[in-house]
């Protein structure tokens, strides 16, 4: 176990970018994403700025108030920059919303929090996303093309992956954006982009 410390770690922290930092100010005083699309369009955006800043992978989230559309909080991967695998983008969003609300539970009191990705969450993300408490997940896609584009694997979701987000009361949209989400993941699996999970690590 080449390059352990010799104690044992104690916590860990995970920090959005540097470049993202200096542009929440900006994002929280835009107004409200009203539209999916618009909502979508920043995730696509922010999906492409992570990648080529190098912090990690072609994937961002936003959390925000389903009906009006403000912003609740942004994340997007940074596996690489953290050094820590589980760090998803869906994971910064989740977690920087309840860090926000000072709350675990995204639906306490009454709240109807929407959870935006620009493509279907990993098998992990999808545990987050379903234990966080939003009511709402939109995606811009689902299927191959991401596996085919990036080489990243999503895990063994299961097959009714949506069906049994809506039996637990979470409303899934699937679609809007979804070109926009595959011309990122194209313009990643063309570049020389380390594609981190674990069976990829060892071949960099
Ligand atoms: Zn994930």
């Amino acid at each position: 176990m080449g390059g352990m410390d010799v104690e044992l770690a104690s916590a860990f922290t995970a920090s959005l970018p540097p470049w993202l930092v200096d542009e929440l100010p900006a994002l929280a005083e835009a107004p409200p994403l009203a539209a999916a699309e618009e909502r979508v369009r920043l995730v696509n955006r922010l999906a492409d700025w992570n990648w080529r800043a190098g912090n990690g992978g072609p994937f961002a989230a936003i959390v925000v108030d389903a009906a009006s559309g403000a912003l609740v909080s942004v994340g997007v991967n940074v596996v690489l920059s953290t050094n820590l695998s589980s760090v998803h983008a869906e994971v910064m969003a989740l977690s920087l919303a309840q860090r926000r609300l000072g709350h675990w539970d995204l639906g306490a009191h009454g709240a109807d929090l929407e959870l935006v990705v620009n493509w279907r969450p990993c098998v992990m993300c999808y545990g987050a996303t379903m234990w966080s408490g939003v009511r709402a997940l939109t995606v811009a896609g689902e299927g191959a093309e991401l596996e085919e584009l990036t080489g990243f694997d999503e895990g063994p979701m299961p097959e009714d992956w949506s069906g049994e987000f809506e039996r637990r009361g979470i409303r899934v949209s699937v679609g809007v954006g979804h070109d926009d989400a595959v011309e990122v993941f194209r313009a990643y699996g063309a570049s020389d982009a380390v594609v981190y999970n674990a069976r990829g690590a060892s071949e960099g």
